[in-house]
């Protein structure tokens, strides 16, 4: 756990003690008043629904040490804890976080890309994790209250850290690089998440960029060749660059690669050796996971057993296309969410996965702005061309993946409004040792349609 003195905690934030008391040292940093560790610091954040100032006296009485506070209340007259006024309590957790980050020199690693962040962030712990003792971001804290969060858990057990970075414009990486302060940058790919919000795909790559732009010399850039936005970064590193893919002149590069329902499996050039890498998990997208982990491993000092050990022992993301047996059918669960690429990735997945029935039950794909129609009739196309036997889709934004379909010959497309509907209908279809896919943005919950078969 973090721990400060008062001091430290001025020196990091720039902080004006309000309340001047004997000097303290803090267990940790809390800022949920629900969960307030006895002799920890209390950070009064401000949201739009809530504020933290309301909660300072509870905070202490819960057994917090001090507080940091940006507002001043008369409440807090009677109070005799230490409190730090700031101009910017999210700052000051920030600046906290970073003075904290700096205490270590161990291997951080940070993950970003419009798709497969938290996938890969996950492979390449699970990776480490083979040599190393491996602090990694909970969940999706991948944002600028997340990424302080997971750096503040750092104790000297810890001998490298790899962290997720999300962003929803221009700035916001270069922000959160600024606190995490990675050794080691990862870029997965650019795609079109968030294109509503950035404008364009160069937006994105810039934003992206971000995270190589704030490597120092001694960093490393670690970037995916087969995208072409990402292997351009090199130009922005100033450290070293290492392009992971498929093509000739990367330095870890896949070939002979095999995606069935058995896993993936490929051969690895690393540096001049070579390897059988395999994991038993589908989808072909892993690949690059697996090479972006193999490069971080490999930079890390892991031997090449060590790496294939961590690869085998990778057990994917729930919701990630996660590989169901319900009764005769099989379910690709990949509802977590969805976006022009990792969408794609799905169908191939299905595509790849099985040479019985294929099924895809579509929701609609979030936050595409003006890009919706476009980018939903893609789908629409592809579906067709891939040659799936059935398209189920639900909603309104995933309708144009359905006329999409048809439009290109395709005969069995199906649309629904609600969940039941889809399950209706996929039920109506589904014939024995069929491979169905749910995928859909968050706010389309696609895995309520799985209830209808667990209970049969
Ligand atoms: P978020 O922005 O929501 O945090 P993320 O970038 O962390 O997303 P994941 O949660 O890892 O991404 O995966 C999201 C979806 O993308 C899943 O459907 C997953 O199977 C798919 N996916 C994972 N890795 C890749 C990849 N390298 N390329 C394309 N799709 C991927
Ligand atoms: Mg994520």
């Amino acid at each position: 756990m973090a721990v400060f003195t008062s001091e430290e905690i001025i020196q990091a934030t720039g902080a004006r003690l309000l309340k001047p008391a004997a000097p303290v040292s803090f267990s940790e940093v809390c800022t949920d008043t629900r969960a307030i560790a006895k002799g920890s610091l209390f950070v009064a954040f401000k949201g739009t629904s809530f504020n933290g100032h309301d909660f300072v006296g509870k905070a202490l009485e819960a057994g917090a040490a001090g507080a940091v506070v940006s507002e001043v209340r008369p409440e807090y007259e009677g109070l005799t804890a230490p409190l730090f006024v700031v101009a910017d309590t999210l700052k000051a957790y920030q600046n906290l976080a970073r003075f904290h980050r700096r205490r270590f020199s161990i291997p951080v690693v940070a993950v970003t890309g419009s798709v497969g962040k938290t996938s890969t962030r996950n492979m390449i712990a699970t990776v480490l994790g083979e040599k190393y003792k491996v602090l990694q971001t909970e969940k999706n804290f991948n944002n600028e209250i997340g990424l302080p969060k997971t750096l503040l858990q750092l104790t000297p057990d810890h001998e490298a850290c790899v962290v997720e970075m999300g962003m929803r414009g221009l700035g916001q990486i270069a922000e959160l690089a600024a606190i995490g302060e990675p050794t080691i940058g990862v870029v997965t790919n650019v795609g079109k998440s968030h294109i509503e919000l950035l404008g364009s795909q160069e937006n994105i790559a810039k934003a992206k960029g971000e995270l190589i732009q704030a490597l120092d010399e001694k960093g490393t850039a670690v970037l995916n060749g087969d995208d072409p936005f990402v292997r351009q970064m090199t130009a922005l590193c100033q450290g070293t660059s290492v392009l992971y893919g498929t093509g000739m002149d990367d330095a870890v590069r896949a070939d002979a690669i095999v995606c069935d329902e058995q896993g993936v499996r490929f051969h690895c050039h690393c540096f001049g050796s070579g390897f059988e890498a395999a994991m038993p998990v589908i989808g072909r997208h892993n690949v690059y996971n697996a090479l972006a982990a193999i490069a971080v491993g490999h930079l890390t000092g892991l031997s090449i057993e060590e790496i294939q050990r961590g690869l085998a022992s990778y057990r994917g993301m729930a919701m990630r296309q996660e590989l169901l047996h319900i009764g005769p059918y099989t379910f690709i669960n990949d509802t977590y969410n969805a976006n022009p690429a990792s969408m794609a990735e799905a169908i191939r997945t299905l595509d790849l996965l099985t040479k019985g029935r294929k099924i895809a039950v579509l929701g609609g794909m979030g936050e595409l702005g003006d890009w919706a129609k476009r980018e939903h009739e893609a789908i629409g196309r592809l579906v067709a061309q891939t040659g799936l036997d059935a398209l189920i889709t639900m909603g309104n934004l995933a309708k144009d993946i359905a006329a999409a379909a048809q439009a290109e010959g395709m005969t069995a497309v199906y649309t629904t409004d609600t969940h039941e509907q889809a399950a209706r209908q996929l039920q109506a279809l589904l014939q024995d040792g069929d491979t169905v896919l749910l995928k859909g943005s968050r706010s389309f919950a696609m895995e309520k349609i799985l209830p209808y078969f667990e209970r049969k």
